[in-house]
């Protein structure tokens, strides 16, 4: 890889997109480490800088329209386009047993709907190559909509989403604002949602079934010009997150988000993977 390869990395001031960029520097790629934070996200991007890396910062608040729309300037002006994108920014505040949705609107918004914002503003900015663009989704296996734990319990539901005939953006974003009504009206209790983790599980369910449409909306591109989109579950990391609890590492969790990004050949689109292998969603 050549550091004419340019990457952005979403929330990359700590954690697994921090680990995903720093593994994305070392394969000799330009990374874009992007923070909410400007302070710390500088600081972060010289500590890389000063160990050789080429890291280059900018300031993306993904919840912020405003913020994209600055950043996606930005870059055309600067580099013309990306070959890589990694929507890793996300938030919880489920910590152990504790399922509150008081969160939910920022959970929905941060996890789901800038993912898709960015995802969105990013497709146009992606430039032709062999080896085509790829857009690395950082989900959980939380939010799987077929697991045997903590899915949706409405039948119908799971089908209409499963199905790549019915599924839609309309469809997702429909799911989410139905949750998050019932969150507002107490009824979530009752409404058949995933049990553990629910708005967090809720908004990756959403960032899983997104993946799979962009994935489908994409592949009939060209050759040289293909976008591959995929998501990924990091596992169970010690991050602060989940309050420096997991059993993995972060660099462990990054692994096969770096390797979804610059996996050679024609990799897959449109799927799920977890431990470098593809999953069910
Ligand atoms: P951290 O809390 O350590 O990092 C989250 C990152 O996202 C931070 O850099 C945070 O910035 C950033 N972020 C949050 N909101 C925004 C925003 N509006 N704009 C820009 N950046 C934002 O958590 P992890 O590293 O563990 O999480 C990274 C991803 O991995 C998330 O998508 C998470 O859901 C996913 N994941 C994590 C698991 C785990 O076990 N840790 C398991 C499964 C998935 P700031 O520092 O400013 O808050």
């Amino acid at each position: 890889w050549t550091p004419e390869t340019i990457a952005v990395v979403t929330g990359a001031n700590r954690g697994i997109g921090y680990e995903i960029a720093r593994q994305l520097a070392l394969h000799g790629l330009t990374v874009i480490l992007t923070s909410r934070d400007s302070v710390v996200g500088l600081e972060t991007t010289k500590v890389f800088q000063e160990g050789g890396l080429n890291v280059v910062f900018h300031q993306l608040d993904v919840i912020d329209p405003l913020s994209i729309k600055t950043f996606s300037e930005w870059v055309e002006q600067t580099y013309g386009g990306i070959d890589i994108l990694v929507n890793n920014a996300g938030v919880s505040f489920n910590l152990g047993s504790d399922n509150s949705v008081e969160n939910a609107d920022n959970v929905i918004a941060t996890n789901y709907y800038s993912t898709k914002n960015m995802t969105q503003a990013m497709i146009p900015l992606m430039r032709p190559s062999a080896a085509g663009a790829r857009i690395v989704n950082v989900s959980s296996r939380l939010g799987r909509l077929n697991g045997r734990r903590n899915r949706i319990e409405d039948l119908k539901l799971r089908q209409e989403l499963s199905n790549d005939e019915s599924l839609s953006e309309e469809l997702i974003d429909r799911t989410v604002e139905n949750f998050l009504n019932q969150t507002k009206d107490g009824s979530w209790v009752s409404g058949g949602w995933p049990k553990s983790n629910t708005d967090y599980a809720v908004s990756k369910l959403a960032v899983n079934a997104y993946t799979r449409l962009v994935g489908k909306m994409l592949s009939d591109r060209p050759e040289g010009h293909r976008i591959y989109v995929n998501c990924y579950c990091p596992g169970w990391v010690k991050t602060a997150m989940t309050n420096w609890v997991g059993n993995i590492s972060a660099e462990d969790g990054a692994d096969t988000g770096v390797w979804l990004a610059l996996l050679p050949g024609q990799p897959a689109t449109g799927k799920f993977f977890a431990e470098r292998r593809e999953i069910s969603f």
